[in-house]
């Protein structure tokens, strides 16, 4: 069978997420198959995979220890619940997740996604506030141009209106810190900014001063935000929220579906910028996004609280029939062996100075107005067209394409992040593309 007649023949029943569904239905961007850096698209052109996936595939598609690891756990046993009966692998891989963040840090809840983890991290700060006596604290703070997935909960504390705006009024008592993105002080910053971290996480000292701070149960934030075009934490400012939520006893929660898993050149983000907040969010690399997976982990002191407080013999009335599956168990206790046997994670350390190099080297590209990267990611915001915000940066997704490179763009910025096994011969051709798309755009 040749590639092209792997295109289906009927479009339409599929109602594509996050997607203009009547324009790509046009003009289909199909992948077949995939093998490491690149995709193979339907009209059988190697497409090299700037995004890893959806920030997902750290260790590079297909990986063979993974792919044999899950054949071997379909053959052995496909399906078992966690629910009052347990099955080993779930436990190896809770151990493992556990070990690679920060210390402390040694308790893992299970869910199937970015979103579900999200849900279930707020989940746990409610109910830890309320099994310590303390259930006054209900309110949940976000960020502006935050991304938590698209549960209720996500979108109540996300930052970005259309992600919200339709649908309805969403969880109540859920403020916003301010985003931190600074273009006229910081534009052009190689790795964090220098301007705004102290002033921008004292803005929390505002919202609780509106409130009674003991009203407030968790402050949740990207330590990097992703999705909305690849936001840096500017200097200091992590580390200033974790001093006010612990003076004012409010839980920390780091969003680290992206960050996680070497996207930095370290295990998390928390490890890299040295601060440690009460739970982490995590899916994506976790897996490999073999199989559709997500981990929650909690501070020793938010899990013991479970277990000392409960009161009921369920410590915590929350779960998914698929939390702990033995397919995600499988794949991911593979993928975190892929990592660790292949220094992933070292070598995105190793060349997160040639990539910072690639990355600032569209200075002075048509139209350019920002560039940013930190470890492997990478945002280069275009300056929005007159009457027409979002355009240039379609434009660039499709010239890509059609140059063979799958990139990723919020709006008018576009935002790279390879697979972590990615070598400066492959991040030299996704950036003479990406250059060359930038010329072409007027
Ligand atoms: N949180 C963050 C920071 C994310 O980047 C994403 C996905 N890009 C999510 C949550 C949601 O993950 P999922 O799409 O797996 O639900």
């Amino acid at each position: 069978m040749n590639n092209q007649s792997k295109m289906p023949n009927d479009l339409s029943s599929f109602w594509m997420p996050f997607t203009h569904n009547r324009g790509f239905k046009e003009d289909p961007r199909m992948v077949v198959s995939a093998d490491g850096m690149f995709y193979k698209s339907a009209d059988g052109r190697d497409i090299l995979d700037g995004t890893a996936g959806l920030w997902c595939v750290n260790a590079g598609h297909n990986a063979p220890r993974i792919v044999k690891a899950v054949q071997q756990q379909v053959a052995e046993m496909d399906y078992a619940p966690n629910f009052q009966f347990g099955h080993p692998k779930a436990f190896e891989f809770a151990s493992r997740v556990a070990d690679l963040f920060p210390e402390g840090m040694d308790h893992v809840f299970f869910t199937n996604s970015g979103s579900e983890s999200v849900d279930t991290a707020l989940k746990i700060a409610l109910h830890y506030h309320r099994a310590r006596g303390d259930a006054a604290r209900t309110r949940l703070i976000g960020r502006e141009r935050g991304y938590h997935g698209t549960g209720f909960g996500g979108i109540s504390v996300g930052g970005i209106s259309k992600n919200r705006m339709h649908f309805g009024s969403l969880l109540t008592g859920v403020d916003h810190l301010p985003h931190t993105h600074d273009i006229a002080k910081n534009a052009f910053s190689r790795g964090c900014p220098e301007h705004g971290g102290i002033e921008k996480a004292n803005a929390l000292l505002d919202i609780i001063a509106l409130h009674d701070p003991s009203t407030i149960a968790a402050v949740i934030v990207e330590p990097m935000a992703g999705s909305t075009g690849v936001l840096m934490p500017p200097k200091g400012y992590l580390q200033r929220l974790r001093e006010i939520c612990t003076q004012y006893g409010i839980l920390l929660i780091f969003d680290e579906v992206i960050t996680g898993y070497g996207r930095l050149g370290k295990a998390s983000a928390s490890e890299y910028f040295g601060v440690t907040p009460d739970i982490i969010t995590t899916a994506k690399g976790l897996t490999n996004a073999v199989i559709p997976a997500g981990a929650v982990i909690v501070s020793n002191e938010i899990y013991q609280s479970a277990m000392d407080h409960a009161d009921a013999a369920i410590e915590l009335f929350h779960g998914y029939t698929y939390s702990g599956h033995p397919m995600a168990a499988a794949a991911g206790l593979a993928t975190l062996d892929t990592y660790a046997e292949e220094g992933l994670f070292e070598n995105a350390a190793a060349l997160s100075s040639y990539w910072e190099d690639a990355v600032h080297s569209l200075k002075g590209g048509r139209n350019v107005i920002d560039l940013r990267n930190l470890g492997l990611v990478a945002g280069i915001e275009l300056a929005p067209r007159a009457g027409a915000p979002g355009s240039r940066g379609m434009e660039a997704m499709i010239k890509a394409w059609e140059k063979g490179a799958m990139i990723r763009v919020t709006g008018d910025i576009i935002a790279l992040s390879p697979p972590l096994i990615v070598e400066k011969s492959h991040i030299d051709q996704l950036f003479s593309v990406v250059a060359e798309v930038i010329a072409e755009i007027e």
